[in-house]
């Protein structure tokens, strides 16, 4: 082997995020045959665990064997027919995407823009379903991890149900962070990611559907376009029958199983207020060494947060030193934002207070002696006065 395994680099970027030691593991517990009876036990309480973080009865809820762009790629593939409506939400990088996979189901897509760094005005999204008859979907992105932006969803929900369209949210970076209250709300398709506020390593896609999805789905009059993300198999392999369909990634159940064990552990309430109080302190803390958040607190997410660079700073040149003297990743603009802000993510087993104080404290020596003026004890201690 040319390699050996790479050492810890505290993942404060979009994600992946910090694993939990219990979760890595079980990724190294016995790989079993993927219709082995323990494994199917794992396989069953995994999806229940699902089920409690979606706040979810649905029966169909399971995890897609590829990462969270998978699970958008299976929610519209599943839905959408050739010639479909389907009104997307487009703010950032991930709208822009579920616009594209839409589009590749052969849909006529409408899109809804806001500027990047703003959430969508349920107002534009009522204009344009007043102008269009028969839109099959509302696609919306609840946590746009380019932007750091919380989308507030009640709203646009009921306008897509006034309308007798689905809305299909993507909860990848809020899954596990925040609240996504799956049949509280009302969401009709949910997908997640496992990376992100889950901790659990790239590699699954949580999928929910609620009774109003599944009879759209079960109506469709063409063959679903993906033969890997279809629901009708998918769904065989997973329930009762265990029809094979293909082979399941078995470690990877084992971590989404012992990732989603830690969740239940916590419980969903807890964690989220971790997710804010660890996030308040981080703000604090960039707003102490003066720097300047991209969006405003009232919809600004806990998980992801854009922060400004100052002019007289390199964006590469601050987070080479990051990776290299203080092995921190943090993520970089994309789009509009290339070069102007860094994105930080807290999430999930990474959202604590000691990976607060070390981004702090680092960001502030690396900026000093770049000739940006701050102080790393009065960071800290900004950081230090939230926990009181
Ligand atoms: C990360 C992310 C995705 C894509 O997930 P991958 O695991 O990278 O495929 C989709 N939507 C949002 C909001 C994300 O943050």
């Amino acid at each position: 082997m040319k390699y050996e395994e790479p050492k810890e680099v505290l993942l404060l970027g979009p994600g992946p995020s910090p694993i939990h030691p219990s979760v890595s593991k079980s990724m190294s517990w016995n790989t079993l045959g993927h219709l082995d009876p323990e494994f199917m036990d794992i396989m069953n309480e995994a999806k229940d665990l699902l089920k409690y973080v979606f706040e979810t009865n649905n029966q169909l809820t399971l995890p897609i064997s590829a990462t969270g762009s998978a699970g958008m790629e299976a929610a519209l593939v599943n839905i959408l027919e050739p010639g479909d409506k389907a009104v997307i939400c487009v703010n950032g990088v991930f709208g822009t995407r579920m616009a594209d996979v839409a589009s590749r189901c052969g849909a006529q897509v409408i899109e809804v823009e806001a500027d990047w760094g703003s959430p969508i005005d349920p107002d534009d999204v009522k204009k344009t379903l007043d102008a269009n008859k028969d839109v099959k979907i509302v696609g919306i992105v609840h946590a746009e991890t380019s932007t750091g932006v919380l989308q507030p969803l009640e709203q646009i929900v009921e306008l897509a149900h006034q309308n007798d369209a689905l809305i299909v949210v993507d909860t990848v970076t809020s899954l596990g962070g925040i609240p996504v209250s799956v049949d509280a709300r009302g969401l009709d398709v949910v997908y997640s990611g496992t990376q992100k506020c889950l901790s659990c390593p790239p590699g699954l896609a949580p999928l929910t559907l609620n009774d109003r999805a599944l009879s759209v789905f079960q109506s469709r009059k063409h063959t679903v376009q993906s033969w890997y993300l279809d629901l009708t198999m998918l769904t065989r392999y997973w329930g009762e029958e265990r029809f094979y369909h293909h082979t399941a990634p078995i470690n990877m159940i084992y971590a989404l199983y012992a990732a989603l064990s830690l969740i239940k552990e916590e419980g969903l309430q807890q964690r989220f207020d971790r997710h804010k109080l660890n996030s308040k302190a981080l703000v604090n803390g960039f707003e102490a060494l003066g720097l300047q958040m991209l969006t405003p607190e009232s919809y600004r997410l806990p998980s992801l947060h854009a922060v400004k660079i100052p002019d007289e700073i390199n964006d590469a040149d601050v987070r080479k030193k990051l990776r290299a003297d203080y092995r921190i990743e943090i993520g970089g603009g994309l789009g509009p934002f290339k070069g102007n802000i860094w994105r930080v993510g807290l999430m999930g087993h990474g959202s604590q207070k000691q990976n607060v104080e070390r981004l702090i404290k680092a960001l502030g020596e690396i900026m000093q002696p770049m000739g940006h003026k701050c102080s790393v004890e009065e960071a800290l201690s900004a950081v230090a006065r939230t926990y009181e």
